[in-house]
């Protein structure tokens, strides 16, 4: 193996990101990840694992993920050590109808974010300096138009270490490291958010399999939260 899928190459890109995150700790900024605790999601969480296994690890379970998706988190918090915690949304599922009766993630999937990913996390952002988050620029436009520290609402900053990796680089470490795969990658899945909507098989990029045949391809975490997002 040679190149970038190296497993040395890839070592010295997770050891840069190791060295990142202690010097945010060793100036006294207080640290936090997010995880939609994808098969993806595992380089990051391994690095995290090697850093400081103190660092939360947060995830909103909105009552719309696949049980899969949980117990992957569950796993992965007993295996890697992780401090994983779980937030709740705010607004009970009764008062996340529109006025036909649908839910929101129906007819107006940004409010459905907002309540139920966006609006959980704000607490933590309020409470913290740094939001490692583990967006690559080749999973969407959005992504790609990031840069590597990048402001978020509530004072807090993003770290975006992953920005440079893709999914071979994703998929190398992971099988460099034995990591596990969430077990819905078996039946076909590509990219596992909420179950209303996700779709089994993605055209193209992974991230088509998301919010399929809505005006959306972007999680409200990665706009509604970026200064200057919408
Ligand atoms: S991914 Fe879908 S169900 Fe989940 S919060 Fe967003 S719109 Fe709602």
């Amino acid at each position: 193996m040679t190149g970038i899928l190296d497993k040395k190459d890839l070592e010295a890109k997770a050891d840069t990101v190791v060295e990142r995150i202690h010097n945010y700790l060793d100036a006294g900024k207080k640290v936090f990840t997010s995880s939609s605790f994808q098969s993806q999601s595992l380089p990051l969480l391994h690095i995290i694992s090697r850093v400081d296994r103190d660092i939360p690890v947060y995830y909103t379970n909105t009552g719309f993920l696949y049980p899969e998706t949980v117990q992957f988190a569950d796993q992965l918090k007993r295996d890697l050590g992780l401090n994983v915690i779980a937030l709740r949304p705010e607004t009970p599922k009764i008062k996340q109808l529109d006025t036909a009766g649908r839910f929101f993630y129906a007819s107006d999937p940004d409010h459905c974010c907002y309540l139920n990913k966006v609006q959980p996390l704000e607490p933590v952002l309020m409470e913290h300096d740094i939001w490692i988050n583990g967006v690559r620029a080749d999973q969407s436009s959005v992504r790609a138009a990031m840069a590597e520290e990048e402001p978020a609402t509530h004072g807090c900053m993003r770290y975006h270490p992953m920005l440079g990796w893709d999914s071979k680089m994703v998929y190398y470490y992971r099988k460099y490291h034995d990591l596990p795969e969430h077990p819905l990658e078996a039946q076909g899945y590509q990219s596992i958010g909420c179950e209303p909507c996700t779709l089994k098989a993605g055209e193209g990029n992974e991230r088509n399999s998301r919010w399929f045949g809505m005006n959306k391809t972007e999680c409200g975490l990665n706009t509604t939260l970026v200064v200057g997002g919408n």
